[in-house]
């Protein structure tokens, strides 16, 4: 019997299993593959909503809780384990006109840092830059992170606090008896849990589908390109018209992402290849020269309005989600995994939970 199960070796189940550690709990992990090789492996881990003005308030609430947590969190990480998680401050310039006004407004709401620049200090600030950009915004407090080693360390974390963590596991059902939960059936065996956390990502719906629930995340495809450039090419993460490029420190560039509504699929295709590597050269035309080492899809827990689904399965005693953070659930991991923490310790929330919960939303009817 273990205190916790949870269901996902992503992100936000592995956080959500180290905030239960701290408490002192017993905690296992159940993956159906390898820890942290799906949408938190495959995600260009940007610490900020591209467009935050355009995210309900819940999604922004969870980014700014987490933002300054995360430079812990890789601290944390490097001391204990040794691994680099590549926190950078590299700051985000956003180079689409159109958006100035919407972001002066949200600015003033969230007192986050946001300057506008002209064509000289926008080319100051980022040399890479093509000619013709005339104006952009400048968010000089967004981070990022490298995730594959993100999720490295947090395995090692994790095994090192005494963590269960079961891989190439799949979880095929809930156990329940008269209206509690009592662990899952994998298909090896049973496993019992006093408490259950469904953290599948995209995949969070199927298991609730035998309590008759359909909970709306759905699974969103995202290609991404690799190129291997050399250090300081480019400094700043750069976003123009959905299209992004992200310099890590070894000189590669990220460059995403598509957004696509093909179900279970991470085919990559040709024309998303070629459509990313026309936009990257377009930011930055240093890429034309720089050969594409990898191309990758992944599958983001897609929810309607982005807002993710956190607290207590109501009607089953025990079961809790910890689910669809569709495009931000790198940056709103922190926040997500406390926030559920305190409505299971049952004491008082950190964040206002009420907007995450699953009854009474208007997009999870
Ligand atoms: C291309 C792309 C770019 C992105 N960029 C960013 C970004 O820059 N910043 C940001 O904040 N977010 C970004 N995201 C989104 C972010 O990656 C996701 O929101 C986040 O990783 C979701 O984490 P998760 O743990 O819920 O899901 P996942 O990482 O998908 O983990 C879910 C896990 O559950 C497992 N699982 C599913 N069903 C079962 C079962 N029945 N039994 C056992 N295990 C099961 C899966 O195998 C998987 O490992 C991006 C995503 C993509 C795809």
């Amino acid at each position: 019997m273990t205190d916790y199960l949870i269901v996902g070796g992503g992100l936000i189940g592995l956080l959500t299993a180290r905030c239960l550690n701290h408490e002192g709990a017993q905690v296992t992990v159940v993956e159906r593959g390898k820890l942290g090789r799906e949408s938190s492996w495959a995600g260009g881990g940007i610490l900020s909503p591209l467009y935050p003005w355009k995210y309900p308030d819940p999604v922004n609430a969870l980014a700014s809780w987490s933002q300054p947590r995360h430079q812990q969190l890789a601290e944390e990480l490097e001391r204990d384990t040794g691994i680099d998680v590549e926190w950078v401050q590299s700051g985000l310039v956003i180079l689409d006109e159109d958006q100035h006004a919407a972001a002066n407004a949200w600015t003033k709401q969230f007192s986050s840092n946001l300057l506008s620049l002209d064509e000289h200090s926008l080319h100051d600030i980022e040399p890479a830059l093509g000619a013709g950009r005339h104006s952009g915004l400048w968010m000089p407090d967004v981070a990022q992170i490298r995730n594959p080693r993100l999720m490295q360390a947090l395995h090692q974390d994790l095994l090192a606090r005494g963590v269960r963590i079961a891989e190439d596991t799949e979880v095929t059902h809930l156990l329940t008896r008269k209206g509690r939960i009592q662990g899952v059936r994998t298909e090896y065996s049973e496993i019992n849990a006093q408490r259950v956390v469904i953290a599948s990502g995209a995949w969070s719906a199927t298991l609730l589908k035998d309590l008759g629930h359909q909970l709306p995340v759905t699974p969103v495809r995202g290609q991404m390109v690799l190129f291997r450039g050399q250090p300081d090419q480019l400094q700043r993460i750069v976003l123009s018209r959905g299209h992004y490029a992200i310099p890590r420190r070894d000189g590669r560039v990220l460059v995403g992402s598509t957004m696509e509504e093909v179900g279970f699929d991470k085919t990559i295709t040709d024309d998303a290849r070629k459509a990313l590597v026309d936009a990257a050269v377009e930011l930055v035309p240093f890429l034309a020269d720089v050969p594409v080492e990898r191309h990758w899809a992944g599958l983001r827990p897609g929810s309607p309005t982005g807002v993710p689904f956190i607290g207590a399965y109501p009607g089953l005693e025990g079961l809790f989600i910890n689910a669809g953070h569709f495009r931000n659930g790198v940056v709103m991991a922190p926040a997500s995994a406390q926030l559920l923490v305190d409505i299971m310790l049952e004491r008082p929330a950190q964040v206002d939970e009420s907007p995450y919960a699953l009854l009474g939303r208007s997009d999870a009817a």
